[in-house]
C-alpha cells in the first residue's frame, strides 16, 4: 500500500503449488482479487481482476498450480503462505474418479452396475478437512461438466442446510467460494439434534431414507448416475461413531473411501472392507491449513448457519413473522430419550421407548426458541420417511390466546401443517 495513506491494500505473490491461508477477521470484511496468473479456492477457479468480497470469520485458502499474484484489501485474523500442501494427492484422486465417470458414461445405461460412477465417501476425525476435500472433488468434477451428487451426513457442521439435518443436492457448477452450496432444491431429512447420540436409530433410518431416494433418482438419470456422489461424514470415528461410518459406507454402497489423516481408522476400514472387494480404501494426508474448532466455536457456527437460513449470508433475505392458531399446526417429535421434557407431551402420556415412534407434542412454551422442520408428510406416520420443505423458528407462544408466532423464510401458508421438533434451539442475536 502507499505510504501515508489509509489504504490496507497489499499484494501477495504465490509460487506454483503454494497457497495463501486466510482467516477473515471478526468484524472487518475482506476483499481481494486475482491480479495475475491462475488460482482457485477449494477447487473453484478465481475470475481474473474482479474484486471478491469475503464475509467475517471465513477461513479458506487460495491455491495456485502455476503461480499467481493476489491483491488483498481489508482485515484478516491471519494470513500466511504455505508451500507444503496435499493438493497434488487430492487432484490425483480427482483424476482417477474422473476416469471412472468416463467409463461409466461410456457403458450402456441398461447395465446398471457399470454405468454407475464412483461413490466416494470422505471420512476422518474432526477438523481433518473432510468438508473441504468433498468440496474440491465436487468443484473439480463440475468444472469438467459432471453433475455429482453431494451428500452431507454431518448433522453438526453440514454445508447444505441448517444443522440437525442430513441432505443431498446435485452440484452442477463449481461451488462459489463465498456463497457456498446453492440452496435451490436440496433433499433434506430432519434429524433434529446436533449429535447422533440423541437417537442413533433415527439417524440410521434417515441415512437409509436419503440413500433410497438418491438411488431412485439415479435410476431415472444416467447423467447423475455416471457422475456419482461425494459423501461427507461426521468427525465421530470411535465406537458408535465408527459403526455409523460403516453403516453409511454400506447403505450408500460407497466404493471409494477416502480416509483423512488417520492411520488407525484407515487400517480398520481396510480390514473390515476387504471382504467387499469393490471398495477402495485410500489414505490421504490432512492439510496443515485446516483450522481446528472447539465446542464453543462449533456451537457458534451452528447458530450462524441458522441465522443464514432465515436472513441470508449478508442479511439479504427478509424472513416473515407469522401467527397461527394452535389448532392450525401439528407438532411431532420422533422417539423417546431425554430430548423432550415430559411437559411437552400430552397429559398422561409416557415418553416413548421406540426410537422411531412419531409422538404428537402439545404446543406450549417449551417450544419457544426451537427450530422446527416443516415436513412434506401427508400423514403423521409418513414423517420419518418424508423429507422437509424448510424450517420455522418459534418466537412466541401465547397460551391464553392459543397463538404461536414463528419466523419463516416467507409469508403465507406453510407447505404443510406437520412440524417436527428436536432439540435444535436458536437465540436470535
Ligand atoms: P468437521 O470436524 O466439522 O467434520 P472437517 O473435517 O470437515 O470438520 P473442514 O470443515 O473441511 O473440516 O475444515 C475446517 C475449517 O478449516 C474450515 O473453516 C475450512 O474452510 C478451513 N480450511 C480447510 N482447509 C484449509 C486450508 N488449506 N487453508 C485454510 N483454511 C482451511
Amino acid at each position: 500500500g502507499g505510504s501515508g495513506s489509509a489504504s490496507t491494500i497489499k499484494q501477495v505473490k504465490l509460487e506454483r503449488e503454494s497457497e495463501l491461508r486466510i482467516e477473515v477477521g471478526n468484524d472487518a470484511p475482506l476483499r481481494f482479487r486475482l491480479l495475475d496468473g491462475t488460482a482457485e479456492i477449494f477447487g473453484t477457479e478465481l475470475p481474473p481482476q474482479i474484486w471478491l468480497n469475503f464475509p467475517p470469520r471465513l477461513k479458506f485458502a487460495v491455491f495456485t498450480w502455476f503461480g499467481a499474484t493476489i491483491e488483498m484489501d481489508g482485515g484478516t485474523e491471519t494470513d500466511y503462505t504455505a508451500d507444503e500442501t496435499p493438493m497434488v494427492s487430492y487432484v490425483n484422486v480427482h483424476a482417477i474418479l474422473d476416469g471412472r465417470r468416463s467409463r461409466a458414461k461410456a457403458s450402456s445405461p441398461d447395465d446398471y452396475e457399470s454405468s454407475q460412477g464412483p461413490r466416494v465417501i470422505v471420512v476422518g476425525p474432526t477438523d481433518s478437512g473432510k468438508s473441504t476435500l468433498s468440496r474440491m472433488l465436487l468443484s473439480w468434477a463440475a468444472k469438467q461438466g459432471w453433475k455429482p451428487t453431494f451428500v452431507d451426513l454431518d448433522i453438526g457442521q453440514g454445508s447444505i442446510t441448517i444443522p440437525g439435518c442430513i441432505a443431498a443436492t446435485p452440484i452442477e457448477m463449481p461451488i462459489d467460494p463465498v456463497e457456498g452450496i446453492p440452496l435451490e432444491m436440496p433433499l433434506v431429512y430432519f434429524y433434529g439434534h446436533a449429535t447422533p447420540s440423541n437417537n442413533i436409530e433415527l439417524y440410521k433410518v434417515l441415512v437409509k431414507e436419503l440413500s433410497g431416494m438418491i438411488e431412485r433418482q439415479f435410476t431415472g438419470n444416467a447423467e447423475s448416475r455416471a457422475s456419482g456422489m461425494v459423501i461427507n461424514t461426521m468427525g465421530w470415528i470411535e465406537g458408535v461413531g465408527y459403526d455409523l461410518l460403516l453403516h453409511a459406507i454400506r447403505t450408500f454402497k460407497a466404493n471409494v473411501v477416502l480416509v483423512l489423516g488417520q492411520e488407525k481408522l484407515c487400517s480398520m476400514l481396510k480390514d473390515v472392507l476387504k471382504s467387499e472387494p469393490k471398495v477402495d480404501v485410500v489414505k490421504l494426508q490432512r492439510s496443515g491449513g485446516v483450522v481446528s474448532r472447539n465446542a464453543k466455536v462449533r456451537q457458534k457456527a451452528r447458530s450462524y448457519r441458522i441465522r443464514e437460513y432465515f436472513y441470508g449470508l449478508s442479511n439479504d433475505l427478509s424472513p416473515h413473522s407469522n401467527i397461527a392458531n394452535f389448532s392450525d399446526l401439528f407438532v411431532y417429535r420422533v422417539g423417546g430419550g431425554p430430548q423432550a421434557p415430559r411437559s411437552a407431551l400430552p397429559i398422561g402420556a409416557e415418553p416413548a421407548a421406540d426410537p422411531t415412534r412419531v409422538v404428537p407434542v402439545n404446543i406450549n412454551r417449551d417450544l419457544l426458541h426451537l427450530v422446527l422442520a416443516v415436513s412434506f408428510a401427508k400423514e403423521p406416520d409418513e414423517i420419518i420417511s418424508s423429507n422437509v420443505a424448510g424450517f420455522v423458528y418459534v418466537t412466541d407462544i401465547d397460551i391464553q390466546r392459543k397463538k404461536i408466532t414463528y419466523l419463516a423464510p416467507s409469508s403465507g401458508e406453510l407447505p404443510s401443517k406437520y412440524l417436527v421438533m428436536g432439540s435444535l434451539t436458536w437465540l436470535e442475536t
